[in-house]
């Protein structure tokens, strides 16, 4: 007994210490067959990982690799290389049966509400429906989705309408209300609240922040605009073309950005304060980073340096890795 019982404490605290995802090395090609391998990668070696109860924040441009990840992890994308683990489970090239075991644990709301939202199905029938496959009874998913519905913010009367009596913004409640109502661990957020208005962008991001805290819930969250990703994250990813550029703390890489392409995307970040904007256009234009549309993507080196103002021959010829620079994590030669 006494030879057991530290055995046991010592395992058990191995299992709490597990990430609730480990992404290592991921890269996902598109294509198929044999060329796929000689596709360019869309992502290309990301790793990082999240934490129960942990936000993440996956930033960058569109094109940037971000949504290909997400969906890489819900097993909506094939993986090229490297592996995505759950919970301590290697899910990477899982099969669909699998994949339909763990879906009530890693769910999902997408940035257009009407993917996940049957417009000739009632709300409390779209809310029922995971409940109902995991063999859950009509009347308690009926009382359920009612449940959850008030949780969100709107009338248990809603499970009786349609998706086209809501606005955008409630439709996208509703969505929040259908990821989490078989209690997941984690949910992938890809550009949650992209489509929607300031106001109700920060309703629905003050919702998202409530439910993780009250449930211990883990999120991804993707999104091309880093102050609103700042808002919830506690750890941001910056992604482009496919690779980190910078990683860490969210508040250190939003207020003391290191890597040029996160300079130039906290610059480029809308802010309400008038004089607050005049300041960050003035850095943008300081930084004379070059614009997407301005510049084609070259193979080798750093993706970023046809953009880069600090650019010199060496960023041509060697990808910089990412070392460690105060909290954050930067691959840059010269930052
Ligand atoms: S490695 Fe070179 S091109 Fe890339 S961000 Fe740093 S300075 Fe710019």
């Amino acid at each position: 007994m006494s030879i057991e019982t530290p055995l046991r404490s010592e395992q058990e605290t191995t299992v709490q210490r597990k990430p609730m995802l480990e992404v290592q090395d991921l890269v996902v090609r598109y294509g198929h067959g044999r060329k796929t391998a000689a596709a360019p990668a869309a992502v290309d070696g990301v790793s990082f990982t999240i934490q129960s109860g942990e936000t993440v924040g996956l930033v960058g441009e569109s094109g940037s690799g971000k949504s290909t990840i997400g969906k890489a992890i819900l097993g909506l994308q094939k993986i090229s290389g490297g592996s995505v683990g759950f919970q301590g489970e290697d899910i990477t090239h899982t099969t669909s049966g699998k994949r339909r075991a763990i879906g009530s644990e890693l769910r999902a709301v997408f940035q257009d509400p009407n993917s996940s939202l049957n417009p000739r199905k009632t709300i409390g029938a779209s809310l029922a429906e995971p409940l109902r496959v995991r063999g859950i009874s009509a009347a308690a998913a009926r009382t359920k989705a009612e449940d959850m519905l008030e949780r969100v913010g709107l009338p248990r009367e809603a499970v009786d309408r349609y998706p086209s009596q809501f606005s955008g913004g409630q439709r996208q409640r509703i969505s929040v209300a259908r990821a989490l109502i078989c209690e997941p661990k984690l949910v992938v957020c890809d550009e949650a609240v992209s489509a929607l208005d300031l106001s109700t962008q920060a309703q629905v991001l003050n919702l998202l922040a409530d439910l993780r805290d009250e449930r211990g819930l883990s999120y991804l969250f993707i999104a091309h605009d880093i102050s609103v990703v700042q808002f919830l994250a506690q750890r941001v990813v910056v992604l482009y073309r496919g690779q980190v550029m910078e990683s860490g703390p969210a508040a250190a890489v939003t207020e003391n950005p290191k890597h040029p392409f996160t300079q130039a995307l906290v610059a480029a970040s809308p802010v309400p304060r008038p004089a607050e904007q005049a300041e960050r256009r003035a850095v943008r234009e300081a930084l004379g980073v070059r614009t997407a549309s301005a510049v084609a993507a070259g193979p080798g080196g750093c993706p970023f340096r046809q953009r880069c103002p600090l650019a010199t021959e060496l960023c041509a010829t060697e990808r910089p890795a990412l070392r460690r620079m105060g909290e954050a994590d930067v691959a840059c030669h010269h930052a």
